[in-house]
């Protein structure tokens, strides 16, 4: 870590300090998910953050960033994993403002950048169907090109926040049927156009976080497609590879780590001793993808390797949890006796979903075989 990177851990703690409870639990699971009853702090904190030119700290300052390195970017955000830090604008700071400074029209920049930075706009990201997840350009909705308009029909799934957002990134076919990547399109989107349907779906905690989203004949004017028509993909698979690496999980697992060590028997903590060496090892790995992107490199099958290991590692964890905790490692933070909040089974619970978000694991294996080893596609 550098000297910068080690002074802005201190800028982000004096930050979030001012703005989270002192017994602060957590919303969840993150990077996501914000419980409604804690909408209104989430809120005041990105605030805070915008007005630190915190809350997209890699973005240059010209749109609203403070255009810290990738090592001081990985630094923030151990900090706000390891605070639970809610945040509502990750989709927007890490998917959707590199793809506007990309590719984005200077409208689209204009109009989107300092809103994502300063005021904290909530994006949501309208890619998985319900018959296209991993193979994702055999995804059917459709955007017909009409003039000066385009017109959406079909259903996306597990858009997460939703229900909150005030804008979409979408993929749509504008190419002919069976084009696959060749005849996708990236749009933004206002999600109170007429014509769009959320729909809840309740996940293992009980909670609300993720949707299907219905378009019936939404117009999106031809100002709102990203880059050129047909060349979605290779826009999309940008912002993708963005999605990967995160440090936040780092700080998270670190905090859970740290909170159970001190609630345990000393005598028993050395079953945490196998997640320490997972969580070394998954914080080096993801330390090598963002020396990469230091050194302008682009992170490929490392950056697979680091989601790989990390979501495989924090679910070993969420179990090493439980059983060291008891039964009482099962009360949700319903139950105001719960350990740590109902940190626990929350993290048992949401820690599965960790293996499909941002590319399954076997899709990761395939990555790392394929494009790392170079081994043959099966
Ligand atoms: C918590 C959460 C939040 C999400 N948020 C969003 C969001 O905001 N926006 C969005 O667009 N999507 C979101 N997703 C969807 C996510 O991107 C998909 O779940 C993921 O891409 C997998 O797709 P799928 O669910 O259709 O599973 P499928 O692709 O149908 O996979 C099913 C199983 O088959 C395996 N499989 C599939 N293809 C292969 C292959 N080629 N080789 C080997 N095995 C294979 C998979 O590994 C998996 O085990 C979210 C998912 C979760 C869990």
């Amino acid at each position: 870590m550098t000297p910068e990177a080690e002074r802005i851990r201190i800028d982000i703690r004096e930050a979030l300090a001012a703005v989270l409870p002192k017994d602060w639990q957590g919303s969840g699971f993150l990077p996501m998910d914000v419980r409604p009853e804690h909408m209104d702090l989430a809120r005041k904190l990105d605030e805070h953050l915008g007005k630190k030119n915190l809350l997209a700290p890699a973005w240059p300052e010209e749109y609203g960033g403070r255009g810290l390195s990738p090592l001081e970017q990985f630094a923030l955000y151990e900090e706000l994993g390891y605070a639970l830090a809610p945040r509502m604008t990750t989709i927007s700071v890490d998917l959707v403002g590199p793809v506007l400074i990309l590719y984005g029209s200077d409208e689209q920049k204009r109009r989107h950048l300092p809103a994502i930075a300063n005021d904290a706009m909530i994006w949501c990201q309208g890619f998985s169907e319900p018959e296209a997840g991993s193979d994702l350009t055999s995804l059917t909705t459709r955007a017909e090109s009409k003039g000066d308009v385009y017109i959406v029909n079909g259903h996306k799934i597990w858009t997460s926040m939703a229900h909150w957002s005030q804008w979409m990134i979408l993929v749509a076919r504008t190419g002919e049927e069976g084009s696959r990547g060749r005849g996708l399109s990236l749009f933004v989107l206002p999600m109170d156009s007429p014509g769009i349907d959320v729909r809840p779906i309740y996940d293992a905690t009980g909670e609300h976080m993720l949707n299907e989203v219905f378009f019936e004949d939404v117009r999106i004017p031809v100002e709102n497609l990203i880059g050129n028509e047909n060349e979605g993909w290779r826009y999309a698979t940008t912002l993708l590879q963005y999605e990967r690496g995160d440090a936040l999980f780092i700080g998270q697992f670190r905090r859970l780590l740290d909170d159970l060590r001190e609630r345990t028997n000393s005598n028993d903590t050395s079953a945490l001793i196998p997640s320490e060496i997972d969580l070394a090892i998954g914080r080096l790995l993801t330390l090598r993808v963002a020396t990469m992107q230091a050194n302008d490199e682009l992170p490929d099958r490392e950056a697979s390797e680091a989601k790989l290991f990390m979501s495989e590692a924090y679910q070993r964890f969420g179990t090493t949890a439980q059983h060291l905790s008891g039964l009482s490692g099962n009360l949700t933070h319903r139950e105001p006796t719960a350990p740590l909040g109902g940190r626990i089974v929350q993290s048992v619970l949401s820690s599965t979903t960790a293996t499909l978000i941002a590319g399954t694991s076997e899709i990761q294996r395939t990555v790392i075989a394929t494009r790392g080893l170079g081994l043959p596609r099966g």
